[in-house]
């Protein structure tokens, strides 16, 4: 129960940016006049209190939980057989809906090499009980940016490889170059433009061999960290067989009331997309249930307009709706004028706010 949020995702995350922001306040103790000797780092403890964090959440995502709220819960990995039947642990269920809600896994691309270097994901960072002295970080979105500051923060040396020119590509490039400062001065050796196209070991050692215009350059690591993107759960449990659709970029396709294909199949959240928030499920959810429960009277439009997103680097970047970027691709010079407000730029916090208004 609790899916990536509480398992490996949002909770463990942000349980370790606290440890992270402790050792950068204690590092500036002296600025404000306080003498703090020089922290020390215990990794395995920083970890361990990840574990306790998502312990003291987890109630909330329980069995126990739901089964008080009157949701029957049943444990074990579920097949669609037909638009109106499902098996699970042997047992069929029938149904006059269906909502997906199975998610995504973190992307491993197929590198050469990479299957013999110690590599991590998402999933499995949180089982590290040894500091890594050198980690190198694949993929420049809100996941490898708060997890490549956070590491650098607690003393790892850390490298930062995007293929793009620009972090988080999906924002504006003035607010994401606010990021990049931020990350450097936190010890982020950041390398734009830079693709990993190889893996190779010597003496022991392992390195990755990056490609920048043509040229070719070695950096050491000892784990590398893969936050290339996250891959929608869409097979091996009916969905193929059936003939749900799928969108081009491989999650389910949906309609504006999250309906598939067949419209009593619902798919929200990461399996949907497109915005691989907690959130985003969570109010894709209530319309999925209402409209699953209540659309043969009336179904219910789902409405992205306020969506927030935040990246909790430091600066953090935080957004409701579109930002300016999004709002430049969607305007149409005859009918729309893209007004964009920044209401603060304060060092900590950066708040855009874009909004689409009609002349
Ligand atoms: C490192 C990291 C940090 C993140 N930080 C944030 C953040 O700060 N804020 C934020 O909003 N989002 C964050 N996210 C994203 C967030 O975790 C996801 O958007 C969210 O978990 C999606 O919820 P979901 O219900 O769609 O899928 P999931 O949480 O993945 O749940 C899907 C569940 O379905 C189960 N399942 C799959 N297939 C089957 C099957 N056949 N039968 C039965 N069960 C099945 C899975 O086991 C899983 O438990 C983060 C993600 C990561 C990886």
């Amino acid at each position: 129960m609790g899916g990536d949020c509480l398992n490996t995702g949002c909770v463990p995350s942000k349980a370790l940016i606290r440890a992270a922001h402790t050792m950068a306040e204690i590092s500036q103790a002296e600025r404000f006049g306080i003498q703090a000797d020089k922290p020390t780092v215990d990794f395995a403890k920083v970890m361990q209190r990840v574990k306790d964090v998502i312990s003291k959440v987890e109630p909330h995502d329980s069995v126990e939980r739901y089964s008080g709220l009157g949701v029957d819960c049943i444990q074990g990995e579920a097949t669609i057989r037909s638009p109106w039947e499902v098996e699970v642990n042997g047992q069929v269920l029938t149904t006059r809906n269906i909502v997906i809600g199975t998610g995504a896994r973190p992307l491993v691309p197929s590198i050469p090499g990479l299957d013999t270097v110690n590599y991590l994901t998402s999933d499995n960072v949180w089982e590290l009980t040894e500091q890594p002295g050198k980690l190198l970080v694949l993929g420049g979105g809100p996941i490898g940016c708060e997890l490549a500051q956070s590491f650098s923060l607690l003393g790892t040396d850390v490298t930062l490889v995007e293929m793009a020119d620009q972090l988080l590509i999906r924002e504006d490039a003035d607010a994401a170059a606010l990021v990049v400062d931020g990350l450097q001065k936190d010890g982020v050796n950041v390398l734009l433009s830079h693709k990993a196209v190889k893996f190779t070991h010597e003496n022991g050692r392992q390195y990755v061999t990056l490609e920048q215009d043509g040229d070719e350059k070695d950096v050491e690591f000892d784990y590398v960290l893969l936050a290339l993107g996250r891959v929608a759960n869409t097979k091996g449990f009916g969905l193929e067989e059936i003939g749900v659709e799928l969108t081009e970029r491989g999650t389910v396709k949906v309609n504006d009331y999250l309906q598939t294909n067949f419209p009593n199949i619902f798919a929200v959240g990461d399996v949907a997309g497109p915005f691989q928030l907690t959130h985003a499920a969570g109010h894709q959810a209530w319309y999925a249930a209402v409209n699953a429960l209540f659309g043969q009277f009336k179904k219910f439009r789902a409405d992205y307009s306020v969506m927030p997103a935040g990246t909790y680097t430091s600066p953090e970047m935080a957004r409701v709706g579109l930002n300016e970027k999004e709002a430049k691709a969607q305007a149409s010079p005859t009918k729309w004028h893209n007004t964009v407000l920044t209401i603060s730029t304060v060092p900590s916090l950066m708040v855009k706010i874009t909004a689409l208004s009609r002349f």
